[in-house]
């Protein structure tokens, strides 16, 4: 059943420190219909209320706010808003929402990312919109693939067009292998090597995956495609791991990728998308990258704390809610494996149950890190958090040595145009 729902610019608290943008819109349910769309798939059959984002935007700053504070100081501190990892923008289900959308955004000066499969209208929008970050998953070569499993959407060679003409326009583009699934290619050895040419090098890989929930509403009737989308452990990880080891030979950045991995690379995984200017969101890719050029640059690992942390990021923030513990929501069933229910009503206590790196793998959870001692000694600070230690050069260990280790510089203030100068 189709129904109105009061859709409104959301926290985007699954992705938390994943990605550099901090919100996002649900549009209309998405009209692609890929049989294995998580957001489809959960049941959502909702119709985006374009008056209800209106008003949201339109009061932001004023006392009538809708909606709830974490949103809106995004919104108005100027955070780009994600259109949409939950729906394509340029579905045919979208095409009207995302003209007055653009509109609307634009005229509040709030910038947009985009995760698109490409459509009618994208062309025209990447041509007139300022340049931005734009993530487009490639998923099969075989046309009969397409059609079974992402049957309303375009085809390879219209997205990797949709890709080329973006990058030209001056767009940050990362092409996704989202869902990779290698038995869908033919030839995915030469796809990497043309997108090489063609100038990328960025890359998101993420396995298929479905729960037991979202299996019952797929539609397709095929059970090889069931039976291997419901496999925690994959019978083809040799040749996901074989693609990964290519690409990265190939000299592609890859997401997710954590801790060190990232030091031979000049800059971020987002690096090239904080170059536009604007504002960013604080990534843990980002932060990592950071504290292990300083860990080199010193030979010692570095020690940060919650405060740090938040100082850098940017969310040393003095508004109180009970919805930030949402953003502990991913990590709930860990935390409470190991006898905790966490709460938080700020980011600072967001960030301290993360830092509880041994209870949950939480996204300060990384080869490299580990909880500072001292004598054998967790050390806490003021507010009892854990501290905790960055060590490009000892892998996999538990403790750190509080006198082995240096302080980190990246808690001081941040550069007013971004967190992009070290002290
Ligand atoms: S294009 Fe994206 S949002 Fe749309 S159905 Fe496919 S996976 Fe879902």
């Amino acid at each position: 059943m189709i129904y109105k729902n009061k859709i409104l610019i959301d926290p985007l608290y699954w992705q938390y420190l994943y990605v550099p943008w901090p919100t996002y819109l649900d549009l209309n349910a998405c009209s692609y219909e890929c049989a294995y769309c998580w957001a489809n798939l959960d049941g959502r059959r909702l119709e985006l209320d374009l008056q209800a984002v209106q008003k949201q935007i339109r009061n932001l700053g004023g006392i009538n706010e809708i909606g709830e504070g974490i949103a809106a100081h995004f919104l108005e501190s100027g955070y780009p808003v994600s259109l949409s990892p939950t729906s394509d923008p340029f579905a045919p289900s979208n095409e009207q929402a995302f003209v007055f959308l653009r509109e609307l955004f634009k005229e509040a000066e709030i910038p947009l990312v985009l995760e698109t499969r490409g459509g009618r209208l994208a062309g025209a929008a990447i041509e007139t919109m300022a340049p931005t970050h734009l993530s487009i998953p490639l998923t099969t070569d075989r046309a009969e693939i397409k059609n079974r499993f992402e049957p309303g959407s375009p085809g390879l060679e219209e997205r990797l067009e949709l890709a080329v003409a973006a990058k030209a326009k001056g767009h940050v583009v990362e092409i996704g292998l989202n869902p990779l699934v290698p038995a869908w290619w033919n030839d995915l050895p030469g796809l990497l090597a043309r997108l090489r040419k063609l100038g990328f090098n960025r890359l998101l890989i993420q396995e298929l995956n479905l729960s037991l929930r979202q299996r019952q509403w797929v539609k397709v009737a095929d059970e090889e495609f069931l039976q291997y989308a419901m496999m925690s452990e994959k019978p083809d990880w040799r040749k996901i791991w074989q693609i990964r080891q290519q690409a990265e030979a190939m000299g592609f950045m890859l997401d997710p990728f954590y801790g060190s991995a990232y030091l031979g690379h000049g800059q971020p995984y987002f690096g090239e998308y904080f170059a536009l200017g604007g504002k960013w969101f604080p990534t843990v890719q980002e932060f990592f990258w950071r504290l292990g050029q300083e860990a080199q640059h010193l030979g010692k690992p570095m020690v940060y704390s919650v405060d740090d942390f938040s100082h850098w990021a940017g969310l040393d923030l003095d508004f109180e809610s009970p919805s930030f513990g949402n953003y502990l929501s991913g990590w709930n069933r860990e935390f409470r494996r190991s006898g905790k229910g966490p709460t938080a009503y700020s980011f600072r206590e967001v960030h301290a149950h993360l830092f509880d790196i041994f209870d949950a793998r939480t996204p300060f959870w990384a080869d490299e890190t580990s909880i500072v001692t001292e004598q054998g000694v967790p050390v806490l600070d003021e507010e009892g958090s854990l501290l905790l230690a960055f060590d490009p050069f000892t892998l996999r260990k538990d403790k750190t040595e509080l006198k082995e280790a240096a302080r980190t510089r990246l808690g001081q203030p941040k550069a007013p145009a971004g967190r992009g100068v070290l002290g």
